[in-house]
């Protein structure tokens, strides 16, 4: 006979073994685990070397509910930057933790981490799908080491006073462990799918969360002398949460999100303004069309998800093979575009050929819908190439007549760069090692 405590406790194992935490990389689980007994283990360690007295229980309770206020205060922000970003996302809480490694023995800094980020995982981030309760853990974590390591470098600066130069070479620490933990967590929930700025953050990541550090900078500095001050954080924290928001939605409206190059909306605007500035200038430039040849096939043998990384490798080499004055998009589906600013036919079709030939080397390691690796080559692609003001007045023109050179191009076999006027000649020429192209 199963007693009803016996079913209470088979019910919360298999709530447990349904955690979405189990599916993720063993080596990652490895990681988070040993990162959370580490944290604990200091914590444990501090709690009953270092003793604890009133003043600093209350300036942890100031700091909590100053991060908890602020927190309400942009909740409906925070949740919609949460809801539009996966990438290494910076939140706020950096200006209230840094504060409590200042002001705070260890163990009530780690205290004041698990509260603000208990709010914040019941509060803000609930419901949002990438947002598991496993990442909330795994970054209060990160912050409560992050404080470890800003506390420690102020113990060994001296006699744990602060001095402009301590607090600021503490914060470092901070920054700096808070940025390689989160790297490597990163790094190994996606090994295959791993760059410098999906790990490390952009510029911009990396920009506000030294930003926020200053704040708690200030607020430290605020509560140490005149804790009144602190109030006058919450404005400007306020407006740079709202213009971190503003921004994200300004790149999501313009880029593809799949290859991350400029959506065709936003392409064509920036191709209309090259088109009135060459009129302006005499100048002239090339348009390519790049279509993958027999794409559905890799949908159909492996998976759309495999599709969508070829996508997103030929989309990295368009990328690196043309210049940042360029303009290179996703046309759609398997379609892409490049403008090449100030080019000549003669130069565009050097570059096409040159993206042609890359392609056909790219190597993709992928996985297919089972799972099992799989490894894409030898795809080719079909280049149709345009100028202005050869080809056409208008961008609907060139392009127009890119797409033409496309068609040829599929027609004459794949794999193979055409451009226009002269169609067939065109063809014959692609078919020839990119010297005499260039010759
Ligand atoms: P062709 O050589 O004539 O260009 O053949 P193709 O198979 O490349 O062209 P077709 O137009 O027949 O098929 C294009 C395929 O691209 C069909 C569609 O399912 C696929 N596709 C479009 N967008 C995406 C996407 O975002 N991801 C994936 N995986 N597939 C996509
Ligand atoms: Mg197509
Ligand atoms: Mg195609």
């Amino acid at each position: 006979m199963i007693t009803s405590e016996e079913r209470a406790g088979h019910r919360s194992a298999l709530t447990v073994m349904t955690w979405e935490l189990w599916k993720r990389p063993l080596h990652w689980i490895v990681y988070t685990c040993s990162t959370i007994i580490a944290m604990l283990a200091f914590t444990g360690v501090f709690a009953a070397s270092i003793a604890v007295d009133s003043s600093q229980v209350i300036t942890c309770g100031l700091l909590a509910g100053l991060a908890i206020a602020q927190s309400e205060a942009t909740r409906r922000i925070e949740h919609q930057r949460r809801r539009l970003s996966i990438t290494p996302h910076v939140n706020m809480t950096s200006v209230w933790v840094l504060p409590g490694a200042f002001l705070l023995p260890p163990q009530l800094a780690a205290l004041l981490v698990a509260v603000i980020y208990l709010h914040l995982g019941f509060r803000s981030w609930s419901g949002i799908r990438h947002v598991n309760p496993h990442r909330t853990v795994a970054n209060a974590t990160t912050m409560t080491l992050s404080s470890f390591a800003a506390w420690a470098v102020l113990q060994l600066s001296g006699d744990g006073s602060a001095s402009v130069t301590s607090i600021c070479v503490a914060a470092f620490a901070f920054f700096v462990v808070n940025t390689v933990l989160t790297g490597i967590g990163l790094y190994l929930a996606a090994p295959e799918k791993a760059s410098a700025p999906a790990c490390i953050g952009t510029w911009d990541d990396n920009i506000l969360e030294l930003s926020t550090l200053c704040l708690g900078g200030l607020v430290t500095a605020a509560l140490t002398h005149q804790p009144a001050l602190v109030l006058l954080v919450f404005l400007p924290l306020y407006v740079l949460q709202r213009s971190v928001l503003i921004k994200q939605l300004e790149e999501l409206a313009t880029t593809d999100q799949k290859t991350q190059l400029l959506n065709a909306t936003t392409w064509q605007q920036g191709a209309v303004r090259e088109v009135a500035r060459a009129e302006r200038e005499n100048g002239q430039f090339g348009a390519l069309m790049i279509d993958l040849d027999h794409f559905k096939s890799i949908n159909d043998t492996y998976g759309h998800l495999a599709g969508d990384d070829v996508l997103k490798g030929v989309a990295a080499l368009v990328k690196s093979e043309t210049r940042t004055q360029d303009l290179a998009g996703r046309f759609g589906g398997e379609e892409f575009v490049v403008l090449l600013t100030a080019s000549s036919k003669h130069e565009s079709v050097a570059v096409a050929e040159r993206i042609r030939q890359r392609i056909s080397e790219m190597v993709i390691r992928t996985q297919d819908n089972e799972g099992n690796p799989v490894v894409i080559e030898q795809r080719t692609a079909s280049v149709g190439v345009a100028t202005y003001p050869l080809d056409g007045r208008t961008i609907d023109e060139v392009m127009a007549s890119a797409d033409a050179s496309v068609y040829a191009a599929k027609r004459n076999g794949r794999n193979r760069v055409v451009s226009s006027p002269d169609l067939a000649a065109v063809a014959d020429v692609a078919e020839m090692p990119l010297e005499a192209v260039a010759a």
